[in-house]
């Protein structure tokens, strides 16, 4: 094992779940802290199917971010193995921040959420989320919405936009307290405890997602086959070291793989271009991408081939 640099004098670290209805904006909230691109972000809800974490060094502290799957009512299989993870995950760190859709009212999913985070006698931090889209006029009812929502309870609410930073700055300040005393968790450069071929193969997915809007539901899950460093022979080149990767794209359905292949292949090659210049950031150098689609027959529901597709159960 590879030693851990020590922290400094008086540092802090620990775990902090991140909570939500899906669509809330967690995996941007992660991002935006994080400052690299670990956790896919969607306008389609319920797309962070691994329990991810998200780790951001700081001066004062080590803050690892559990971004958990949206907390819902569980449709299939694949839905209760979500909602256990997130319920899992709330029961093993030492802060929580619930976030909260500003742009629209409390709702009963809302109060919900908030009926489970009250059974644990954790910190909870709420980011009234996606404040940008909420307008001037508004400003005060809603947020005299949201205090009725959370009245006699302690927690303070921050009015923030992941999408556009604004309010997370603060927010990373005052959860520095909420952190027990202790050394580095993680070694300090590190950003996601996820292998690189996960966060990969999640690019892909968000692309998926991106180009089919609905007509591929969550019926899809990625693979990354293969990843090779090769050598370009060409002179005109040089000798450029390039990524060949080799994915594959799982659907359900024989209509959802023509789909995602679309008119002279076009749609696939639209979702390989976004998914490489998007892996292009994360690995910093050149890729050569090949994606395939295979039918993988109602996969969400067998449980042998939700193990084989890394949606593990949690223990
Ligand atoms: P999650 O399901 O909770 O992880 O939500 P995501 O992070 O995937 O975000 C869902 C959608 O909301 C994406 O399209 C985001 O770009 C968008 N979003 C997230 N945070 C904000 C915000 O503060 N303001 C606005 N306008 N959009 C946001
Ligand atoms: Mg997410």
């Amino acid at each position: 094992m590879t030693e851990i640099k020590s922290s400094p004098k008086d540092y802090r670290s620990g775990f902090i779940a991140l909570v939500g209805r899906p669509n809330v904006g967690k995996s941007t909230l992660v991002n935006k802290l994080v400052g690299e691109k670990v956790a896919i972000t969607s306008p389609i809800a319920q797309t962070t199917r691994n329990r991810l974490k998200a780790i951001l060094t700081t001066p004062k502290a080590q803050f690892v971010m559990v971004d958990t799957p949206g907390i819902h009512k569980p449709h299939h299989l694949l839905g209760e193995r979500l909602v256990k993870s997130a319920r899992s995950a709330i029961g093993q760190v030492d802060a929580v921040l619930l976030l909260l859709e500003a742009c629209f009212l409390p709702g009963k999913g809302d109060q919900y959420i908030v009926n489970i985070l009250k059974q644990y006698n954790l910190p909870v931090l709420v980011v009234l989320n996606k404040w940008d889209l909420v307008s001037k006029d508004d400003y005060f009812n809603r947020e005299e919405a949201y205090k009725s929502l959370l009245k006699e309870l302690d927690w303070p609410i921050y009015k923030c936009s992941a999408f556009k930073g604004i309010g997370t700055k603060q927010l990373i300040e005052d959860l520095v307290n909420f952190l027990p005393k202790g050394p580095y968790l993680y070694p300090p450069d590190m950003v996601s405890d996820q292998p690189e071929k996960l966060l990969l193969a999640e690019l892909i997915r968000e692309q998926v997602l991106y180009n089919t809007r609905e007509e591929i539901p969550h019926s899809v899950a990625v693979t990354i086959d293969r990843m090779e460093e090769i050598v370009s022979r060409s002179i005109k080149k040089k000798s450029e070291g390039c990524m060949a990767i080799l994915a594959t794209i799982y659907v359900e359905r024989k209509s959802q793989k023509g789909i995602l292949i679309g008119k002279g292949g076009e749609m696939l090659k639209s979702i390989g271009k976004a998914s490489r210049l998007q892996m292009q950031n994360l690995i910093a150098g050149p890729i050569y991408l090949e994606i395939f689609v295979k039918v993988a027959p109602n996969w969400r529901s067998k449980p042998s081939s939700l193990s084989f597709l890394g949606y593990e159960e949690d223990k």
